[in-house]
């Protein structure tokens, strides 16, 4: 079976590759002026072009299914080469805004939510990923390609920054490994040059994990799932926590090495009637002291079948507003991309039951 380039960095692509300055070339080509195929790498010579068109592939994805959303979000199904699907979501986050004379005076700014894994193996009560259970870890290459088939595929140009977040399904930090790769990939200079900072890793908190993110400082942002209080609550919605108790992932997050002028993210998921009244957010301050923490307050969103409720508005406001006199900042997630299935899971899970 072919490889696939987009699972090597430069240097490793420049160790296979001699003179080692063809992968720099190579990286200009997929990256840079979105080459789709090996022949069209007019700098390299013949010979080289139809060996690596033997041994390597460019793209490892494809896209089968599309699903636009009425705030501008756009959800994606893509097809590895074994037939598995993954999910990824592109989510506008600021329009581009032009003058009189029509010249862009603010680009318009992207995030790319991107998947992990094929399903997951933690299995929280909440999450439509975990009901499919776990397949495979996805290669470094595969997460890369999510990014560039999205950037390619509304012309956003190659140099425009857009920020990454590890939020689609899987568990980033149960696939170390290929995420960080990715993340190394995604980072270079010839390539789409996403700095680490503008690259966020969310997790349920596998606390010795984080601890071996930390040590490897790459300048990643961090993301935690918490989304319980309680250690009785975390356990029932996330059985990892009976593994990595809330105090853990907590002295995890206190030992990770963060830029001075970012935040730790903590990601509250909010279900009705479980975790949205005022003692939990009491509980969220006094556990999160003497952390650089921002909270995102994220409505539960129901699919059928699903055993919690949405929050009402009016509760969601009570927390924020609790939390941010506290000290705390908080935001409430817009719900982007409700008209079309946008939690994690999802889209893949709708195209399972129309094909059956
Ligand atoms: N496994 C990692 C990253 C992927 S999950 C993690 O758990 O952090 C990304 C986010 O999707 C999590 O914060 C999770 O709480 C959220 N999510 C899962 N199911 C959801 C649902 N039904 N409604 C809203 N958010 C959901
Ligand atoms: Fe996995 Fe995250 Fe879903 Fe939990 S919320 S099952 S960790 S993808």
């Amino acid at each position: 079976m072919k490889k696939n380039i987009l699972d090597y960095t430069k240097q490793e692509l420049g160790e296979v590759l001699q003179p080692s300055f063809r992968a720099k070339q190579i990286y200009n080509w997929i990256y840079h002026k979105d080459a789709k195929s090996f022949d069209d790498m007019q700098n390299l010579p013949k010979e080289m072009r139809s060996k690596l068109k033997e041994a390597y592939t460019i793209n490892p994805l494809q896209v089968i299914r599309k699903e636009a959303s009425s705030d501008g979000s756009i959800k994606y199904l893509f097809q590895c080469e074994d037939g598995y699907t993954v999910e990824t979501v592109l989510l506008p986050m600021k329009k581009e805004v032009k003058n009189e004379e029509g010249r862009v005076t603010k680009e318009a700014k992207y995030t790319i939510c991107v998947s992990s894994q094929v399903g997951c193996k933690i299995g929280c009560a909440f999450c439509l990923t975990a009901k499919g259970g776990f397949k495979r870890d996805l290669s470094a290459g595969e997460i890369v390609a999510q990014v560039l088939n999205i950037k390619q595929d509304n012309n956003i140009a190659h140099n425009r920054r857009v920020n990454i977040v590890y939020m689609g399904m899987g568990e980033p930090l149960d696939n170390i490994e290929n995420v960080t790769k990715a993340i190394q990939i995604l980072n270079d200079i010839d390539g789409l040059a996403i700095g680490a900072r503008r690259q966020t890793i969310s997790t349920s908190g596998l606390s010795h994990q984080i601890e071996k993110l930390g040590k490897m400082n790459l300048g990643v942002l961090l993301a935690i799932s918490l989304h319980a209080v309680d250690d009785a609550l975390r356990d029932q919605l996330m059985p990892i926590n009976k593994a990595y108790n809330i105090e853990s992932v907590i002295n995890a997050v206190k030992n990770f090495p963060i830029d001075q002028r970012k935040r730790v993210m903590f990601e509250y998921l909010v279900m009705k009637g479980l975790n949205d009244d005022i003692r939990s957010a009491k509980k969220l301050v006094k556990l999160l002291h003497g952390i650089k923490a921002k909270v995102n307050l994220i409505y539960f969103n129901p699919y059928p079948g699903s055993p919690f409720d949405r929050p009402d508005e009016s509760d969601m406001i009570k927390l924020k507003e609790y939390l941010n006199a506290h000290g705390i900042i908080c935001t409430i997630r817009q719900s982007k991309g409700l008209d079309i299935s946008a939690a994690c899971g999802q889209l893949k899970e709708k195209t399972a039951n129309e094909l059956h």
